[in-house]
């Protein structure tokens, strides 16, 4: 069953304790097995023997996306390639994906904290829970499916997609829990509804959603076209995948797993510490994993931590909601897309100009369903040849495809229409901005 459930309610002292032991264990590790960890110690004038105090986390290096592409793909083990059991991956800002590895002890702690992290969401062994987490290298499917076993309820491995069969297993299996994308849930809802289908009579009774942003707005409308209570839950590939931080039964904030994830707020711009309560970049340091473990691993995304005691009894640090990123990733159908991988696809095309538009129908901060690129075309290649301008067109979505990993509408514009701007360039529009 699930190791330390004890450890979520320690007294803070204890649990200090346990993530400093943790904390010089790891700095350890990877100066000692890790070149790139070890460099910037020296780079920073740090050993592993200065960690003396948690607070001596903030003299540690940073992580960023860029050292994960810069050391591809197996730059950043702590492990020999052949304790890894698995690897999954997930998007990086240019072509190369980001991987993470994990050894079978890494497989069975993530196990064991998304078994936590489901029963803090409100799960129970008597449940029936299906997974509509994307199975494969994305680490949704597979994070919540062995957690969700290791808990002892019944997994319903469904996946993504094919939404019309899930409506129909959902019904007929009798499935209590759901778990998905917030956007995905909302899916659900309207294809349940196209099938005179009221997902409100099922037995469903909860959703534990999370993998993008969402609002509290878009909460109650999903709590209301399905009739549950909805969750939400953060993580990401590089620190683990689901499982870094969940929602309790008083959904103030969500609990980060402190004996795993030693977690800080920083200023986005200076890298320096911010206290509690303020807003800034959230920075994860792994305590517990061994074959890819990050120090101070800056994960873009904007939140505030409060450590006040919860009600629930639980004494591990809340974090918000995620209210926004400090890099210009956006969440669309679950894949993360940047805008410079579009820019490195139409770098390479020939017949097209480095001017786009992203188009997205915004639901909120920054999810969306519907991928629209605009591309502008040479002056040389633009032309009236329909043929060619197809060829051109479908080129460019099978290279979007392929570097995405989502596939995008791509609509070629005129010479010189995208409107140029002298500061930043404004790559990202809502749809309500732009001309149908
Ligand atoms: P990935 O590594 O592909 O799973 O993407 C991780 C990113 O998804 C995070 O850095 C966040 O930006 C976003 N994310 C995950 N869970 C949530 C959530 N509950 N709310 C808002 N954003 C989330
Ligand atoms: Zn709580």
């Amino acid at each position: 069953m699930i190791r330390d459930p004890e450890n979520e309610r320690m007294p803070r002292k204890d649990l200090e304790n346990v993530q400093l032991r943790r904390l010089q264990a790891r700095a350890k590790d990877v100066y000692e097995k890790v070149p790139f960890y070890r460099k910037a110690f020296k780079e920073r004038k740090v050993t592993p023997e200065d960690v003396r105090s948690l607070t001596d986390l903030s003299r540690l290096p940073f992580t960023s996306k860029l050292d994960f592409r810069d050391n591809y793909p197996y730059g950043l083990l702590a492990t020999p390639l052949n304790r890894v059991v698995r690897i999954h991956s997930s998007s990086g800002t240019t072509g190369k994906p980001i991987v993470a590895p994990y050894t079978q002890s890494d497989i069975d702690n993530w196990s064991d904290i998304m078994a936590r992290t489901l029963v803090t969401a409100g799960v129970r062994s008597d449940d029936i829970l299906q997974n509509a987490y994307g199975y494969g290298l994305f680490t949704g499917g597979l994070g919540f499916h062995y957690g969700a076993e290791r808990l002892g309820a019944t997994v319903i491995p469904t996946g993504g997609g094919n939404t019309k069969r899930q409506i129909i297993l959902l019904q007929d299996l009798g499935t209590t829990v759901i778990t998905c994308t917030p956007s995905y849930a909302l899916i659900l809802a309207e294809t349940a509804l196209d099938m005179g289908v009221d997902l409100r009579e099922t037995k469903l009774r909860l959703g534990v959603c999370g993998a993008e942003p969402w609002s509290e707005q878009m909460r109650n409308d999903i709590e209301e076209r399905l009739g549950i209570r909805a969750v939400n839950i953060y993580g990401l590939t590089e620190v683990v995948g689901p499982g870094v931080s969940v929602e309790c039964e008083r959904r103030c904030g969500m609990h980060i797993a402190e004996d795993h994830f030693l977690a800080e707020v920083i200023d986005p711009h200076s890298g320096d510490p911010l206290p509690y309560g303020e807003q800034g970049e959230l920075v994860i340091t792994t305590l517990t994993k061994e074959a890819q473990p990050v120090i101070r691993y800056r994960t873009r995304d904007i939140v505030s931590l409060d450590r006040e005691p919860c009600d629930c009894g639980r004494t591990h640090v809340r974090m918000s909601r995620v209210t926004g990123r400090s890099d210009d990733m956006l969440i669309i159908r679950g894949v993360n897309v940047f805008p410079s991988q579009i820019e490195s696809v139409l770098l390479e095309v020939e017949g097209v100009e480095p001017h786009y538009l992203i188009v997205v129908d915004r639901k909120n901060a920054f999810s969306s369903d519907e991928l629209e690129i605009w591309v502008e075309v040479s002056d040389n290649v633009f032309s009236d040849e329909m043929q060619k301008m197809e060829k051109l067109e479908k080129r460019l979505r099978a290279e979007m495809d392929s570097v995405l990993g989502i596939s995008a509408r791509i609509k070629l514009v005129e010479p010189k229409t995208i409107a140029r701007t002298e500061g930043k360039a404004k790559r990202v529009v809502d749809r309500s901005e732009v001309a149908p």
